[in-house]
This record gives structure tokens, sequence and C-alpha cells, in this order.
């Protein structure tokens, strides 16, 4: 288990206090100029050593990711966007973060812009987060009144601006050039890519764009040194992580542990076991919604990090939100809620999505009733695969994957259910 000295997120659960005083209390903020007078390089070196992997979902290396900004400014200002929009089913790490720890972003925010050579910051903030936002502002308040932000920022001799922008509640708009439309205040569609953010993004100027816990462990990495960050985990997978377990588990709670931590783990150490216990266990969606589901039996050994869940399980870590199943749980009918989900979020831009995810909304619908011919499973299979890497963006794999992965894992349990149906026995609970 993760010890308490190698937490890098001190007030998770806003036991202690949230404000400047606060956070220099527990580390942060302190000595923030000699961390920038590194330098460009050094920082950006640091930050691959460590293996960082991106924290919103695609787990891209983020040293990498800030490498691809232009080094010399062509006349153009490069800017950072935080992507703080977390709207996917289950994921409930960030809004912790800006809750009860915001001044590790801010001041993540101002070494990676110092990094990429921005000198503004906005913060796109997803329109539920009325709480968050509030919390933020005062922490960026704060902040500014102590020279921490503004001209010579830190005393570092970098001016740094922070902007929070509040969305207006579109799931879409997490997806990186929704964001960015959204931020030029447009309709939150994805563009086209290439040109990717970092030659052409916000204002057509180089942007990155990086999830809240990504921006937020820059600070103590930087503090402890590379080393210290990928001794945890497996190559490849290091560092530590903000879990949020939530289902079917006696204590679902949002927590800091170190990658590849097993599931058994994690459940056990943290979340107070299954409901029922472990021969309950239906299923796990172990990445935020959009990753296919996993049975229960085969996730109980499963390790907790990107390569693992997706070569061995044929599912992700994603945003590391792992939803429990247990077996009271109607299988189909909670991946059908998803399917609607994702219908209801599609912008409508390219075809397969738009009219794919109606589509299998529709079957989904009738496959929780049992009304289907079992030859339309595989039907539903293949067009999941028509949608599947055939759009703008990625919320038209997001949408296919639950289903696939209910196809891959409980094909049984959906055929019962139509035989059910054509023979008059169904249970009262899909009948619903
Ligand atoms: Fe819009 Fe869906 Fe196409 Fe993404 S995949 S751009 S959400 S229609």
């Amino acid at each position: 288990m993760l010890k308490d000295q190698d937490r890098i997120f001190t007030n998770l659960y806003g036991m202690h206090d949230r404000t400047l005083k606060g956070a220099q209390a527990r580390g942060h903020w302190d000595g923030t100029a000699k961390l920038i007078q590194q330098g460009r390089d050094a920082i950006i070196d640091t930050m691959k050593a460590s293996g960082l992997r991106g924290r919103g979902g695609a787990g891209f290396p983020t040293g990498l990711k800030w490498s691809f900004m232009p080094k010399e400014s062509d006349g153009r200002p490069a800017y950072l966007v935080i992507n703080a929009d977390e709207s996917e089913p289950g994921t409930c790490k960030d809004r912790e973060i800006m809750r009860h720890d915001p001044h590790t972003l801010i001041e993540g925010a101002l070494i990676a812009s110092f990094a990429m050579n921005a000198h503004t910051c906005y913060i796109y903030l997803r329109g539920e987060y009325i709480r968050e936002r509030e919390a933020l502002q005062a922490a960026i308040d704060e902040a500014y009144d102590a020279g921490l932000l503004g001209k010579n920022a830190a005393g570092s001799g970098w001016d740094f601006d922070v902007f929070l922008h509040h969305g207006a509640g579109a799931y879409i708009c997490g997806e990186e050039t929704a964001l960015i439309e959204s931020l030029e205040g447009k309709k939150g569609m994805p563009r086209m890519k290439p040109p990717f953010p970092a030659g052409a993004g916000l204002y057509g100027c180089p942007t990155t764009v990086n999830n809240v816990e990504s921006i937020a462990v820059v600070p103590t990495i930087l503090r402890r040194g590379a080393e210290w960050f990928a001794g945890f985990g497996r190559p490849n997978n290091a560092g530590t992580k903000l879990f949020a377990i939530s289902g079917h588990v006696n204590n679902p709670c949002v927590v800091e542990e170190a990658m590849s931590i097993s599931f058994e783990e994690l459940i056990e150490k943290h979340c107070g076991g299954i409901r029922g216990g472990w021969d309950n266990l239906l299923a796990v969606i172990p990445g935020g919604s959009s990753v296919p589901c996993v049975r229960g039996e085969n996730m109980r050994d499963a390790i907790m990090d990107f390569d693992y869940l997706r070569n061995d399980l044929g599912s992700g870590l994603g945003t590391a939100a792992v939803i429990v199943m247990d077996k009271q749980t109607d299988i189909i009918k909670a991946i059908w809620r998803l399917s609607k989900f994702y219908k209801h979020e599609s912008c409508g831009q390219c075809t397969p999505c738009r009219e794919g995810t109606g589509w299998m909304m529709r079957v989904m619908d009738r496959l929780v009733q049992g009304k289907a011919d079992v030859e339309e499973i595989d039907m539903l299979w293949d067009v999941t695969k028509q949608v599947e890497g055939h759009t703008i963006c990625a919320l038209g794999d997001a949408a296919a994957w639950p289903i696939q992965g209910l196809i891959r894992n409980f094909r049984g349990e959906i055929e019962d259910r139509i035989k059910a149906n054509k023979t008059g026995r169904m249970g009262a609970l899909a009948a619903e």
C-alpha cells in the first residue's frame, strides 16, 4: 500500500486547510522559482524520465506531449489548457483536487506553462462543477494576491496568468479540440486532426491540453525527482494514481495508490470489499464508462495499469474510474444506459456516430427486454465495428466499446434473455 509520505495529494479528503497557508504548510509553492530556473529542457526531461502518462484517459506520455510545442515562438503566443471537464460517467477524481488541493494544480500550471513557453493558461471546468469553480477561483485569487501569479510569478521572472472558464455541461467538451472550440466561444464540436493543437490549437496558436491530475502532480515530481515517481508501478506504467471506485463495494472512494496495484488489494484495502463478497462480483468497468467491461472472475487478480488492462483483459485503465457491479446488476440494462448516454452526447458531426449511437441504443433497448433475434447480436457487433475508428473523435469508440465488452463477456446472458422472452419465461428484472 502507498505510504502516506509518498502521497502527492495530501488533502484529498478536505480534512486540512485548503487555503494558500495550508497548502504551503504541506509543501506546495516551496521553491517554485528554483524549479522553474532549471530551465525548459530540464523540466521536460524530468517529466519524460518520470514516465508520467496523461491521466485524462488516453495515457499519452506527458513529457513527450510537452516537447511537441515549438521551442521558439514565431510570434504567436502559446497556451496551456487544463481539461477539467471530467464528464466521463464514473469519473470523479479531478473534482477532489480542485475542491481540496487546488494549489498543487495552480503551481503545476505555472511550471508546465513555463516549460511550454506559455504565459497564459485556461482551466476549462465542467458546467456542473459550481463548488469546484468557487474553490479554484478562491485559490487563484489568493495566489495573485501573494504574487505567485501575475507579473514575475512566484519570483521566477515569468509572467503568467490563469483564467477559469466554466463550460455548460456538454460531455463532448472534454474532447480536447471540442474544448478549444468551446473556449473560443463556438459550439463544442471536435476538429479534424491534423493540425494537432501543438501546431494550431486555441485561436490558431500552439496549445497543449492536459488533464487536471497530470498537471497537479508536476510540482511534486520535480521536487522529489523523476526516479522517485518512476519507482511506483511497472515499467511504462509509472507513478501514483488517483483511483475512483464506485458501485457495489462497501466503501466507494477516491484514493491515491501506486500504479499497478492489484484490483483485489485496491478493493480490500480501500473499499471494504465487494458487497456480498467476491463470489457476488459480476463485472467491472475498470476505467470509466467508455472502456469495455470485464467479467468479475477475471478482475480479481488484475493489475490496475494501462498495459495489463489493455493487453491482458482487452479493456483499459482510462481515467481509473472503477465501476463495480455485483450480481444484482442487470448488466445488459447497465450497458444500455451507457449507450443512451453516448447517443445523447454525440455532437452529430459525423454520420457513423450520429446515426450509429442511436441505432446501437435502440438495439440495446430491445436486448434489455429480450425482444430480438439471436442473429442481431452479431449484427450489433458489426455495427460497433463500423462506428469504431471511423469518426472524427473518440466518442464513436467510446460508444462502441461498452457494447463490445458486453457481447464478448456476457453473450450467454443476452441469448438467455432472448430465449426467455420467446418462451415467455422472462424474469421480473429483465421484463421491466
Ligand atoms: Fe461528434 Fe461523434 Fe463525430 Fe465525435 S465522433 S465528432 S461526437 S459525431
